[in-house]
């Protein structure tokens, strides 16, 4: 069994460890006979592992009291709609489009209420993150919205927006877990589980507990609404078992590397060893203005689309997996989630210096 450097923005990869361990215990889990996708979601042992789980991302994260985790399906897209859903009392929202998926959730409440696009990077096809810190917030607005890291373009907001006084909801779907946040600065994190957490098909809602009430949008789906997921401690049904189970093990295994502050070392360590080698490399650029580079997901091109395409396929080839950029904007994207080793980016890099010789 080869096991492939795998570059892919999400799915993606996840530590061998955890996926060794959920190996072993797949036919009987912890005594019980029986695998976590064959278990009862209200069996003591399913309950220790939900509960698990929360206590270890509570303790990564330290994640205050009077915040609310709630483990839901649905990815993150399902959150698009929620959010305006729950939030929007005064049927106005100010967002900040900052990428594709930003402008997903900003298309979404607009069938909701009021969406003001309050800044954006469309311009120059999100290649950086405007200046937040003294923007045209409405009055009324119920939040501010951002995309923190841009899963596409390759950005990163280093500094969270002003938001004069509002609720700030974040989809951090691609940098979750990747440093350390100040979970009280926000109203609402949450994230798609499938880029630097677990397997698809799951959101992790982090949501402030006065933000969690009965006065929602009318019609709002009994599911959608926070209110029911977080009276019932996210067991209002069956929930997404065997991904929360996954989680919790990635979560303890953050833990044994040393926790958030120890990540984001690592992460800035080895997207060094990349965007050193791209800025002095004569045939890879990076795309995006340096500033507001992301830890998470590098893309970079050379300029030449045959040349892209080679690069790719040579790279694949030589077991790199999953370089190619997104079908929006071409070129390559290189995401090295808390899962890449070091080691792979070093080889990826070894591997474009040699590319570059033999394409000059
Ligand atoms: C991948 C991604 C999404 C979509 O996630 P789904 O779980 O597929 O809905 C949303 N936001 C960001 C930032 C993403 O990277």
């Amino acid at each position: 069994m080869a096991r492939v450097y795998n570059f892919s923005a999400g799915p993606a990869v996840l530590p061998e460890e955890v996926l060794k361990e959920a190996a072993a215990e797949m036919l009987d889990y912890n005594g019980t006979g029986m695998s976590v996708m064959e278990m009862s979601h209200r069996s003591k042992a399913y309950d220790e592992i939900i509960k698990t789980a929360e206590k270890d991302l509570r303790e990564l994260m330290n994640i205050p009291d009077n915040y609310k985790v709630l483990f839901l399906q649905g990815g993150a897209s399902q959150q698009f709609a929620a959010v305006p859903m729950n939030l929007m009392k005064n049927k106005k929202a100010a967002y900040i489009v900052t990428g594709q998926w930003a402008k997903k959730a900003y298309q979404e409440a607009q069938m909701y209420g009021e969406a003001v696009a309050v800044a954006s990077s469309a311009d120059k096809t999100f290649s950086y993150i405007p200046d937040c810190s003294d923007l045209d917030i409405p009055e009324d607005a119920d939040y501010v919205y951002i995309c923190e890291n841009n899963t596409i373009y390759g950005t990163k907001f280093k500094e969270l927006p002003n938001t004069k006084g509002k609720t700030l909801v974040a989809d951090v779907s691609s940098c979750f877990l990747s440093e350390p946040v100040d979970v009280t600065k926000y109203g609402i994190i949450y994230g798609g589980v499938q880029k630097n957490v677990g397997p698809a098909g799951m959101v992790i809602v982090i949501i402030r507990e006065d933000l969690i009430t009965e006065d929602v949008l009318p019609g709002t789906p009994t599911m959608l609404k926070y209110k029911t997921q977080a009276d019932n401690d996210s067991l209002y049904n069956t929930p997404p078992c065997y991904n929360i189970y996954i989680c919790g093990k990635v979560f303890k295994w953050l833990k044994k590397m040393g926790g958030l502050e120890a990540m984001k070392e690592h992460n800035e360590k080895k997207a060094a060893i990349l965007y050193d080698f791209l800025d002095q490399s004569e045939l890879f650029k990076g795309t995006v203005e340096k500033k507001d580079r992301s830890l998470m997901n590098v893309p970079f091109v050379t300029g030449n689309e045959e040349l892209d395409a080679k690069f790719v396929k040579e790279a694949k080839a030589a077991g790199f997996e999953n370089l190619k950029g997104h079908r929006s904007v071409g070129g390559m994207r290189a995401s090295i989630y808390n899962a890449m080793p070091i080691e792979g980016v070093e080889k990826l890099v070894e591997f474009m210096k040699k590319f570059e010789a033999e394409n000059k």
